[in-house]
């Protein structure tokens, strides 16, 4: 029987790359997006959380055994706090039940190396106690300023998606149901997201000053996709609660050997 697998964000960038090379693998693919997707739903919204797993339940038969958690989105407003922490924590929460009756269940979630970058501490304690109408209202006033705290709300979405991998991968609900759960972190990829910030070469130069990638630069959808799907794969058996930065080395340069 071919894997079937749950992709959100798979009509654009990393989430197509994943769709695609799942696909190629023979795997079946369930897409999630607001547009050009398997399953259509808004990860902004409680009633479009609801619909997708509604639906994918109802696509899949009951039954699905990865969930990639990928859609995001990078802008300096309220929608981001949405949809990359809340969005993807009720994707993988609400899908886990449907990875009962798999063999190798799997999920995994896309982080940011930009976790390592300045964040607002009153907005990672709200998404860390998970109440996303405080959340969005801080956010709101972060996003006042666009061009200095308005940048801390994707770092802050990022960072507290982490430490929500972190603090749940050991749990009942995932180690001790058998699922490893576990988040890439990657660096610049060439996606619709970056394509503003990467245009020209002296844009690109200006964004690998803040974002280190010493191996390689800006990389593909595909090398992520590569790695995602390998830590959803029936191979994978033991990583837990690991966050893998896939960034050409930003982690290493930024953060040096203060992690062991
Ligand atoms: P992208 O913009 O190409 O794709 C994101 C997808 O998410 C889109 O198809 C979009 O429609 C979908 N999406 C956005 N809001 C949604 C919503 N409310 N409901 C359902 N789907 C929604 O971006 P990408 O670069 O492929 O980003 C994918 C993930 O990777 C994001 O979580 C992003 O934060 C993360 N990431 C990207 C980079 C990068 O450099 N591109 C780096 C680190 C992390």
């Amino acid at each position: 029987m071919p894997r079937t697998s749950v992709v959100t964000g798979a009509a654009s960038g990393i989430g197509k790359a994943t769709k695609e090379l799942l696909e190629q693998r023979g795997e079946r693919v369930i897409g999630v997006d607001l547009h050009d997707a398997e399953v259509i739903a808004d990860l902004s919204s409680a009633d479009g959380r609801e619909a997708l797993v509604d639906a994918v339940r109802k696509v899949s038969g009951g039954t699905i055994d990865a969930i990639y958690a990928v859609a995001g989105l990078a802008l300096a407003a309220p929608a981001t706090v949405a949809v990359n922490f809340f969005g993807t924590v009720a994707s993988v929460a609400g899908l886990r039940p449907l990875l009962k009756e798999s063999e190798s269940p799997r999920a995994v979630v896309v982080s940011s190396m930009a976790a390592l970058m300045a964040s607002d501490d009153e907005l990672v304690a709200l998404l860390a106690a998970g109440d996303e109408q405080a959340a969005l209202a801080r956010a709101e006033v972060l996003a006042k300023e666009p061009a200095t705290t308005g940048g801390l709300i994707y770092a802050s979405t990022k960072l507290a998606l982490s430490r929500w991998v972190r603090r749940q991968a050991a749990t009942e609900a995932w180690a001790g149901a058998g699922i490893p759960l576990n988040a890439v972190a990657p660096g610049v990829i060439a996606t619709p997201m970056t394509a503003d910030l990467i245009d020209t070469e002296q844009e690109r130069e200006s964004l690998l000053q803040v974002v280190p990638m010493p191996l390689n630069g800006i990389a593909e959808p595909i090398v992520v996709a590569r790695l995602l799907a390998w830590l959803n794969s029936v191979e994978n058996t033991h990583l837990c609660g690991q966050i893998v930065y896939v960034d050409g080395g930003s982690d290493v340069v930024l953060r040096g050997d203060s992690v062991w």
